[in-house]
């Protein structure tokens, strides 16, 4: 299938082959096990990925058809499919860092990544430096002996600044350091880090892939099938493996990524463009706007910048909080990526442990908005914004 663009592959997923006619959607094999005629084959299945299905820890037939979906959308070799995106994040970094190793990270990184690091240091001495996304040359004076691993996020929360991947993984790559990235803002309909250099992929399948805040899920994509079975075997023992209905309807909601994504960033481009500008609005975050810092790359690397931006309110912490308690029909909600909007304020929810001084170290004002803008008409959600903005400022 190689040759079908990505919009048909969401659609079509592969499927394990069945006797006589094929179902058309993916069926649920809801079962933690297997049984078997030939005990040669059971096995056989338990000590590798590709054998007989044994038990679902190991591997399902459902939990597959996602892993191979995903792995099909980003170029990879072979995917693992976990309960949630910090599953997958947490199997890749235990499976590939020991003590005493070494990280290169982006200073801006999703909440539950950075504190996932962080108790690394502190339980096995793993050392992390913090790095611009777009400095090749501070990640090069960065590398040390025990480098093992270069982190990225192709778009960063929630201030949306876009990785330099060409860059910074050509640099990881002539070092020898692996690099992983979390591609779940972008989507591979918006970004391959594959193609850009990237050893690993990560995704939180909770937003853009399953799309509907149904249901929790993770998938790690890898460019090689050797690094495939170096993690499977530590996923294998993790057991932090998605469950077959988790992964049933992340698919199903998968066959209409390509026409949300087109919506999302619809949508994103028009109410970024009106509030850039707005007089209660000091600035928007949006990569696709020319006044982003990570415009032109963002311009190189992506065909549309994606469903999420924020925004920075003139009259900060109080009117941030003002504008919360007057949208109606955006959600106030964390998490992005399914049909709804939903709006929260970083500095007293996701970013709230944070000092206005390490906020504004991170590029987030006490009044900055974020919006993971849904699918719904957009002058719905102009409307919705523009009269909770006119009660921020009242
Ligand atoms: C949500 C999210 C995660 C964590 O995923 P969960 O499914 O909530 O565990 C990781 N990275 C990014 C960029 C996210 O948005």
């Amino acid at each position: 299938m190689s040759e079908l663009r990505r919009e048909t592959r969401v659609v079509h997923h592969p499927q394990p082959p069945v006797e006589g006619g094929r179902p058309i959607a993916v069926p649920l094999y809801q079962t933690s096990g297997f049984a078997f005629d030939d005990p040669a084959v059971f096995a056989d299945g338990m000590g590798r990925p590709d054998g007989a299905f044994v038990y679902g820890r190991l591997s399902n037939p459902t939990v597959r058809s996602l892993e191979q979906a995903v792995s099909g959308l980003e170029g990879g070799a072979a995917a693992i499919a976990t309960a949630s995106g910090m599953g997958a994040i947490n199997t890749v970094l235990l499976a590939l860092l020991g003590p005493g190793d070494h990280v290169i990270a982006q200073r801006a990184l999703y909440g539950g990544t950075a504190g996932a690091l962080t108790e690394l240091t502190a339980r096995f001495g793993v050392q992390v430096t913090y790095v611009a996304e777009d400095d090749p040359e501070a990640m090069r004076a960065a590398i040390g002996p025990r480098t093992r691993l270069l982190y990225l996020e192709t778009i960063a929360n929630p201030t949306t600044q876009v990785a330099d991947l060409p860059a910074m993984c050509a640099v990881a790559r002539e070092a020898g350091v692996l690099t992983v990235v979390d591609n779940t803002f972008a989507s591979p309909l918006l970004c391959r880090p594959l193609e850009h250099g990237a050893d690993v992929v990560v995704h939180s399948s909770t937003k853009y892939l399953s799309g509907h805040a149904d249901v929790l899920g993770g998938v790690a994509v890898f460019a090689t099938d050797e690094l495939y079975r170096r993690v499977w075997a530590f996923a294998v023992e993790l057991g932090a493996t998605a469950d077959p209905f988790a992964a049933w309807l992340t698919l199903r909601g998968m066959q209409t990524l390509h026409l949300r994504m087109e919506r999302h960033c619809h949508n994103t481009r028009t109410l970024a463009t009106r509030l850039d500008g707005h007089p209660a609005v000091t600035v928007v975050h949006w990569p696709g706007l020319p006044s982003h810092p990570s415009h032109a790359l963002a311009v190189r690397l992506l065909p549309d910048f994606g469903g999420v931006f924020s925004f920075d309110l003139a009259g900060g912490r109080a009117a941030g909080e003002r504008f919360m308690a007057a949208v109606r029909l955006a959600l106030l909600a964390p998490s992005l990526g399914g049909v709804e909007t939903l709006v929260m304020h970083p500095a007293t929810t996701s970013h709230r442990m944070l000092s206005a001084e390490e906020l504004a170290r991170q590029g987030i004002g006490e009044g900055t908005v974020r919006v993971a803008v849904g699918v719904e008409h957009v002058e719905d959600l102009w409307a919705d914004l523009a009269q909770a903005l006119a009660v921020a400022t009242a």
